[in-house]
């Protein structure tokens, strides 16, 4: 099923996002994750794209097996890094004959060591170009990445909302967000959104956040914004991971609670391939 033709039967959806296990026995554990979350009937699930363009093979071989082994709506990620216009071609059909209808289509980042970007010979520099080209040329639901405190290489967040809309223009039928944790960021940022003609839904995307190490390192890779009052009561218990846990799982259900009331069109959860803290927190929604 495609991800846009759920929208005229949900109001919002309900999402988990994974990534290729790395080794068999992470497989083991994924599929024991996996099984506990797709308990929960989520409207689509989505497979990341190696960073660098790596492990494209896994991220192929996951969704096949999440569509077609397990019967799930699924998103295939894909990025521009290392890939020129026939080979974007190519992998579109391949996953096509897999019955894959649904891409989150990116640019991806840099190599670890460049602050810049460099479009493949003959490859797409932006997110935009990709959509643009895969639009052109397949029938697939497309996704695209929207920042709401600001893509972290945009000068300001008008002009990275400006390059959103050509995002939108090119043919996203969807946007799904960076991480954050201050909910003012997102409405803010979707009333920006609209202001600039950008009408699709932006679904939020939420980071469970299970231990002290794991949101400092979110945080710092996505500059996602700590709000004071979490803040304190992360350095409060910081020793202590129980404490760490509960506070977090608390205020992501906190989080995603407001997030609902006030309108967003559902949530994608960032589930780092673990069940329990997105079971717990999706359980409390009582969806
Ligand atoms: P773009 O939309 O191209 O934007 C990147 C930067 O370029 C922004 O600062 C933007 O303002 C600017 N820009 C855009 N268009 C133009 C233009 N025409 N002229 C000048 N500047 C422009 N990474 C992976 O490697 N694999 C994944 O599976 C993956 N999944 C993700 C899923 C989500 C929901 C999100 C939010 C991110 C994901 N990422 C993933 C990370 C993503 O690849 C990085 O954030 C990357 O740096 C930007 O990708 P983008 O598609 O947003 O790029």
């Amino acid at each position: 099923m495609k991800i846009r033709d759920l929208f005229g039967h949900s109001d919002k959806t309900f999402s988990f996002e994974f990534f290729p296990p790395r080794d068999e026995v992470s497989a083991v554990d994924f599929g024991i994750n996996v099984g506990q979350l797709i308990k929960l009937n989520p409207s689509f699930v989505s497979v990341t794209y190696g960073a660098g363009g790596s492990g494209q093979e896994k991220t192929f071989t996951l969704v096949d097996f999440l569509q077609n082994k397990i019967g799930l709506t699924t998103m295939a990620h894909y990025t521009c890094v290392g890939s020129n216009r026939e080979k974007i071609f190519n992998d579109m059909q391949y996953l096509q004959k897999l019955g894959i209808e649904n891409l989150m289509l990116l640019r991806g980042d840099p190599p670890a060591g460049s602050v810049s970007f460099q479009a493949p010979k003959d490859g797409f520099s932006h997110a935009s170009d990709l959509i643009r080209f895969v639009r052109d040329n397949y029938d697939y639901s497309i996704g695209g990445a929207a920042y709401p405190e600001k893509h972290p290489e945009a000068p300001t967040l008008e002009e990275d909302i400006g390059h959103l809309k050509e995002k939108y223009q090119s043919g996203s039928d969807f946007l799904i967000t960076q991480l954050f944790f201050n909910n003012e960021a997102y409405f803010s940022f979707v009333k920006l959104a609209r202001e600039r003609g950008i009408n699709c839904r932006i679904i939020p995307g939420i980071i469970p956040i299970t231990s002290y190490a794991q949101i400092n390192r979110f945080a710092n890779m996505t500059a996602a914004h700590i709000p004071h009052e979490l803040h304190e009561k992360l350095e409060e218990y910081k020793d202590n991971p129980d404490k760490i846990y509960q506070a977090g799982i608390d205020f992501s259900i906190g989080q995603c609670r407001d997030l609902l009331e006030k309108g967003a069109p559902g949530i994608h959860f960032y589930t780092l391939n673990k069940s329990r803290a997105a079971v717990e927190v999706f359980e409390s929604l009582n969806l």
